[in-house]
């Protein structure tokens, strides 16, 4: 599912290449996908605060998750809404910032376009990819049983 949060009304208009650019006086604005709210993310986002340029945030969750504190949750100290805020409420001040649920599983760079799983498409002017990584087992993938990973997928 892929949900939307206008932060402020927009306007669109097709460019020649299909892209859709937002309205601001006349201007077209250019569009920032970010793919990730993770520490990348949320920092490219906020970064982009005060540039008159949209913003699209787009992660699989819904939520930021504080990895530094994992192990809290794996060893019963904190409960995992503990770490984890809701990335709508951490950018809600950020007047260019849309925030999008969704999971990207394509990247087009000759259409200038993200692919999402629900089959939906989204266009940019510039793409940030800020997805992370996982663990992983130094050529030992026997290890993964007895020793599963932290971070969730
Ligand atoms: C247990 C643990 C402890 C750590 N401790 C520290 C520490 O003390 N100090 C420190 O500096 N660092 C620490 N780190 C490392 C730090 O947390 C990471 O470097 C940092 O989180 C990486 O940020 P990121 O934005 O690159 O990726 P992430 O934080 O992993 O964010 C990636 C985001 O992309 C989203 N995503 C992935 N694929 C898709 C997709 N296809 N479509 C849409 N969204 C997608 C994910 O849902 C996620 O929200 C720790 C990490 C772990 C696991």
């Amino acid at each position: 599912m892929t949900a939307v949060l206008p932060n402020r009304p927009v306007s669109t208009s097709k460019t020649a290449t299909g892209k859709s650019k937002e309205k601001s006086g006349g201007q077209s604005i250019p569009h920032v996908v970010i793919v990730g709210g993770g520490f990348g993310g949320l920092y490219a986002a906020k970064a982009l605060g005060k540039v008159a340029v949209k913003v699209t945030l787009i992660d699989k969750r819904n939520f930021h998750l504080f990895q530094p504190l994992l192990y809290q949750v794996a060893t019963g100290g904190l409960s995992a809404g503990d770490i984890s805020s809701p990335l709508r409420a951490v950018l809600s001040k950020q007047k260019n910032v849309q925030v999008l649920m969704g999971e990207v599983t394509s990247i087009e760079p000759d259409d200038q376009c993200v692919v999402l799983k629900n089959g939906e498409t989204l266009s940019y002017d510039s793409l940030i990819v800020a997805t992370g990584s996982s663990h992983h087992y130094f050529g030992k993938d026997e290890w993964a049983s007895i020793a599963p990973g932290l971070k969730m997928r």
